[in-house]
């Protein structure tokens, strides 16, 4: 089934664990739910047993998560990523890619001069698993003040509280912190001007 024609008002978001829930024909399952045989079998063939996922660095947007060579981030934080890493000389600043192959040439710390192959490898990793601990702790930020609301969302309602936009992009970029978003990069530098003004 394409993409297209997912229902998206048919997921829920998990306020438990943060991952999606629902949908039809095939049910998509949060970490919470049981992953039973029969269950499984509906996703046979497929690499990850799901259509969708929210963007591991806003955590507002969606992202869709079928194949290994899907990506983690949505199509705004992957332009705030490639616009910010191109400042720098990269193809992009973060490794939003579910594939090592697909995070080439992203910003890397420092590197020692021994085993420099391995030591950026290990550097990626650590990277991407700090992208998964921050999308727990920001979506814990996000999730709080809706768990009064029950065990889960709908995603329609979870957009409406925490709309994706280009300014909530680069907030959560600029807060992850690996690198600033340069001040002279005026696109995205008033952009986050913008949604810092209208947050509050
Ligand atoms: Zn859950
Ligand atoms: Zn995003």
């Amino acid at each position: 089934m394409p993409f297209e024609e997912l229902d998206l008002t048919a997921f829920a978001v998990c306020l438990a664990c943060g991952q999606l829930q629902g949908s039809a024909p095939r049910e998509q399952r949060c970490h919470c739910q049981p992953r039973t045989p029969d269950w499984e079998q509906q996703w046979q063939g497929q690499d990850i047993a799901g259509d969708l996922d929210l963007c591991v660095l806003c955590v507002r947007d969606t992202v869709t998560t079928r194949t290994r060579w899907s990506w983690l981030g949505c199509d705004t934080c992957r332009h705030v990523s490639q616009v910010v890493g191109e400042r720098y000389g990269h193809r992009a600043a973060l490794p939003l890619g579910r594939h090592s192959l697909m995070n080439g040439g992203v910003i890397q710390p420092p590197k020692a001069t021994a085993t420099e192959v391995a030591g950026s490898l290990m550097a990626a990793t650590g990277r991407w698993n700090a992208l998964r601990d921050w999308q727990q702790v920001e979506f814990d930020r996000l999730a709080e003040p809706q768990r009064a609301a029950g065990p889960s969302v709908p995603l329609a309602e979870w957009q409406r509280q925490c709309p994706p936009s280009l300014g909530a992009s680069v907030d959560a970029f600029d807060r992850f912190g690996v690198v600033p978003v340069p001040a002279d990069l005026t696109s995205l530098r008033q952009a986050q001007t913008r949604f810092r003004s209208s947050a509050h």
